[in-house]
């Protein structure tokens, strides 16, 4: 049977994004294969590492999490990281076979730093009130900045802004400052204000909590999750296909090296959820946007009743449009087809009004929610027997990995204790 490994890094409780974009596949996939899931702590410490007081909370609440969904330990090995010290070990010895180029050419590596100096170049220029708007739209990056005075519309602006700190970021000699610094003052930001945010960038703290040798060598730490349980298939979202191909190269130099241990395991493609948060945005603990599947009932209503509509839809007797409205997105995951289709005819013709509509996406998701919370009470009372079954799943992964350390010694003819 194929053999499927796949981990969740323990940062807080999961949302209704977690449960569509995981759990839901991880669900099928117990049924069908061999799975290991398995709560990765130590990943969480990559970027987590200054503030670790919440974590074994975190990893309990991953647990109740998981089982209140139906992941079942019965079906599927579920363990903690960190109890199976093998995969460091693995990891050390891949990182000596590791080219650092491998690393630092990971995209995901450098679109982490990415986001983090755009985010906070726009968090500063918001600050600073600065506001361009750009109108007619530019047909072309140069065009925008060679037209960027008056008023113009700030949306174009950020994208541009966007455009010009990618061509900065993404230089062939690194981050290019000077580039960016021309192209902001280009867009009519005052130069002060220019200097300021870039030299922030440049000696601040941002990005800072990354340069770490743990952080930029993640994706061996992931190889070593894979390989050492011989996976044959780990499900992942696009954006995580070059740490799965980094694996496959590790994989293929140690075989080449030494002696051939490792499969090469393939990415399962799994769909992002595109569930947005009630704010439209991304759905993210950060944005304090979720919906989670603890949330009480009453939190669940609340949170719906604040959701965003169509903008465009100021008064009652104003039609609709289905398309743009953020609870409808969440209707056609959580109603009923048929409702459905009738809240899209209803709300075109304004026969029906928000509120409504939102109070029966809150009962709708509490229908969805309320098995889980059952499941979720039942397991708060039971704590320790339920973790026990996490310790009985470490347990039983170890003597896995430690089959295989026997073998990868071997095969690097180190020392036998
Ligand atoms: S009626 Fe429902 S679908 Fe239509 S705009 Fe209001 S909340 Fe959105």
């Amino acid at each position: 049977m194929k053999k499927v490994l796949s981990g969740m890094r323990p940062t807080g409780k999961l949302h209704l994004g977690h449960y569509l974009g995981v759990i839901k596949n991880w669900l099928q996939l117990q049924e069908k294969y061999e799975c290991k899931f398995f709560i990765a702590d130590w990943h969480a410490l990559t970027n987590k590492y200054k503030n670790t007081e919440d974590l074994k909370e975190n990893i309990r609440q991953m647990m109740i999490d998981w089982l209140s969904c139906g992941i079942d330990p019965e079906k599927a090995t579920l363990f903690i990281q960190s109890g199976v010290k093998e995969h460091a070990e693995l990891a050390l010895l891949f990182s000596m076979i590791t080219p650092k180029s491998w690393l630092e050419l990971n995209p995901s590596y450098k679109d982490l730093k990415f986001n983090l100096y755009y985010q906070y170049l726009k968090d500063f220029l918001a600050g600073k009130q600065v506001k361009i708007l750009l109108t007619p739209p530019p047909e072309s990056f140069e065009e925008a900045v060679s037209k960027a005075t008056g008023k113009q519309k700030s949306k174009i602006f950020e994208e541009y802004l966007r455009e010009a700190f990618h061509r900065a970021f993404y230089s062939q000699k690194g981050i290019d400052f000077k580039y960016l610094k021309e192209v902001l003052i280009k867009l009519g930001i005052q130069k002060k204000i220019v200097e300021e945010a870039v030299k922030n960038l440049e000696e601040g703290d941002v990005g800072k909590d990354i340069d770490t040798l743990g952080f930029l060598a993640y994706p061996v730490l992931q190889a070593a999750d894979i390989l050492i349980y011989k996976a044959d298939a780990v499900p992942v979202g696009e954006d995580q296909l070059p740490h799965i191909e980094l694996t496959r190269e590790i994989a293929r130099r140690f075989n080449n090296l030494y002696d051939s241990i490792f499969p090469e395991p393939e990415a399962m493609l799994t769909e992002e959820s595109r569930l947005p948060g009630i704010d439209g945005r991304k759905m993210s603990k950060s944005y304090n946007n979720a919906i989670y599947l603890s949330d009480s009932s009453e939190t669940v209503e609340k949170k719906v009743l604040e959701m965003k509509t169509d903008p465009q839809r100021v008064r009652r007797t104003d039609p609709g449009n289905p398309e743009v409205c953020i609870v409808f997105q969440y209707h056609r995951i959580f109603t009923p087809e048929d409702t459905v289709k009738e809240i899209d005819t209803k709300c075109r013709k304004a026969e029906i009004g928000c509120v409504e509509c939102k109070k029966i996406l809150a009962e709708n998701l509490n229908n969805f929610l309320n098995p889980i919370r059952e499941k979720r009470k039942e397991i708060e009372k039971n704590l320790p027997e339920y973790e026990k079954k996490f310790m009985e799943g470490t347990e039983k992964a170890r003597a896995i990995a430690s089959e295989t350390m026997l073998q990868v010694r071997k095969a690097m003819k180190l020392w036998e204790f």
